[in-house]
Parts: C-alpha cells; structure tokens; sequence
C-alpha cells in the first residue's frame, strides 16, 4: 500500500450518485504515468504476497469486479494490475452476451458458477451488474421475461433487481467471499479517442466492432442506469468505487491501491500448525536428515 487517499472514490451506503460531480481525468498528487510506475510496482508486488497469505490460509475469498464502458480499460487494467499475482491463484471470468444455455437459468447462475474458491482472487470483467445496465438500457435482452409497463412498475422491476444483487453479495461476504466494485468513468470524448484509435491502428481494429460506435447514442441512458445501479448496492462491506479513467496509468495505480488495501483489511494470516502437525514436521525431518 502506498497511502493514496482513495475514499473520495466510494460511493458511499445509501449516497446519491451523480457522475458529473466525477471527474474522469483526476489523477491526485501524480503529474504523469512516470510518476506512478514505482507506486504500481510496489502494489502489484504487495498484492502478489497478500495472495499468497490469502491461499495458504484458504479461508477467504476476493471478487473483484470491472464494470465500465467499452473502451474504459478493463482489459489492460486486469493484465498490469494482476501481473504480481501467481496464476494459480487468480481467475479471470469475462462476461459477454448470455449463451442459450445461460439464460436458460436465473441471471445469476452464470456468476455463481463463476465464483472464486477459498484463497482464490476472482476477477469478473464485466459481471452481473450487466443485467441491470446493458439490459436495463436493452430491455429486449431481457429472456423470457416482460417488462411491467407503467413506469413506476418499471423501476420497480430494476429496483428490485439491485435488491437482489444487494443480498446475494451479503450473503457471499458472510461466508468469505469479499466483493469490491469497479467502474472505470472514462469520458465520452476520451472513448471516442480510444475508438478512432482502434480504426486507424491496424493492430488494434480487432478490438473494435461497429456495434461499440452505435452504443455511444444510449450514453445517457448507460450513465443513468450506472448511476441507480451503484446507489441501490454499494454498501460498507462491498463498496462500488468511481475509478477516474481517462488516464489508463492513474486508473491502474488507485485500483491496485484499493485492492491491497482490502487485502491487508482481512488480517490474512498463514495457517499455524498444531500439536500433531508439528510432531509430523519433526518426524519428517528426522527422515530427511537420516538419508545417507
Ligand atoms: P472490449 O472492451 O474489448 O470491447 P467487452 O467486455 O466489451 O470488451 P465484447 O465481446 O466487446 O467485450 O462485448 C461483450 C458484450 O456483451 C458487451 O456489450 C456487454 O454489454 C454484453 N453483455 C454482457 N452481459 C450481458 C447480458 N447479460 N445481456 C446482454 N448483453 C450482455
Ligand atoms: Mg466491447
């Protein structure tokens, strides 16, 4: 941990959320990236030892989730953030357009199969909070299930949506499964940047689909939604935090930061062993000793 102040970008239990009051190109005390690559790799080793404590003691387990919009930085946040981390001991799930067999269940299950084990890191890179942005904004996603028509009705539906998200993450901390939340706020300016990027540079245009162009005219709509989403379920044990990120390098910094913080916060501790497992050390070491 480096000791950036990062609760100016909680959102707090029960706060209102309106992203303008959220600058996306907030960078706090650093100038520019040259100034961070240190801090970073200080977190990013930091994060890789907590892991390890985290895995040995296989009492608990992290989500962290990534929600934003395309072309935020969700994929190259994942790779610098979690190159301290011993592979074994992380899983990456991307979500993308339900299969027939996904929304052939509730819209849970796919997370929940998806979940990390005990001592394990699970990153979702876009998450179940997809089924009240995208399809929020597309009720046509929405399988098998109509839409209340009265607007009120209507909110009812959503709101009763993030109560569930709400307490299917209360029920997964109690049991060890701690969840952070992620939204990388990435201007409308800077995305469109990314995307000329994407078209002009011949190795970036797999990146890029014509879709990802046309989604820029529902913005508002997306910003909306984000917005009723993370009031109705941030809360002191899974908190949402309003990442700036127009600058990839600052974005990378505060969500290292963010994660070692809750790492250290779980007092990881590696297992002692008792009595008996000590007897059995000693024994094995008389054995290994003894060899000619
Ligand atoms: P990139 O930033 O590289 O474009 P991505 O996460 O956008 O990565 P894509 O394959 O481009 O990946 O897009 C996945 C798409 O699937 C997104 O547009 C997302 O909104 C959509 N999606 C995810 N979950 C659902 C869902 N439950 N219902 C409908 N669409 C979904
Ligand atoms: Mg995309």
């Amino acid at each position: 941990m480096i000791g950036m102040k990062t609760d100016r970008f909680i959102v707090p239990e029960f706060g209102e959320v309106d992203l303008k009051d959220h600058p996306t190109d907030y960078t706090g005390d650093y100038d520019e990236k040259e100034d961070s690559l240190d801090d970073l790799a200080k977190n990013v080793e930091k994060m890789g030892e907590l892991q390890n404590i985290l895995y040995a003691q296989n009492v608990h387990a992290l989500l962290v989730v990534i929600q934003a919009m395309d072309a935020a930085g969700k994929d190259s946040l994942i790779a610098h953030v979690m190159t301290g981390v011993n592979p074994q001991g992380c899983q990456v799930t991307s979500f993308k357009q339900p299969s027939l067999e996904e929304l052939d269940h509730h819209y849970l299950w796919r997370c929940d199969k998806a979940l990390p084990g005990k001592g394990m890191i699970g990153i979702f890179n876009r998450s179940h909070y997809e089924e009240v942005l995208v399809v929020r904004v597309h009720p046509q996603y929405l399988a098998g299930q109509r839409l209340p028509t009265s607007p009120d009705t209507e909110k009812d539906f959503w709101n009763k949506r993030c109560q569930q998200i709400r307490d299917w993450e209360d029920m997964l901390t109690a049991n060890g499964t701690h969840v952070i939340k992620f939204f990388l706020h990435v201007s409308k300016d800077e995305q469109k940047k990314r995307f000329l990027d994407r078209i002009d540079e011949p190795d970036k245009n797999w990146k890029f689909s014509a879709g990802d162009a046309k989604e820029r005219a529902y913005w508002d709509k997306y910003m909306a939604a984000y917005s009723e989403a993370m009031e109705l379920t941030s809360s002191d044990a899974s908190p949402w935090y309003i990442i700036p990120a127009d600058k990839k390098w600052f974005t990378r910094l505060a969500v290292s930061e963010i994660i070692v913080k809750k790492l250290e916060s779980l007092n990881l501790k590696y297992p002692k062993v008792d009595e008996k497992a000590k007897a059995d050390l000693d024994e094995a070491k008389k054995i290994l000793e003894s060899e000619a």
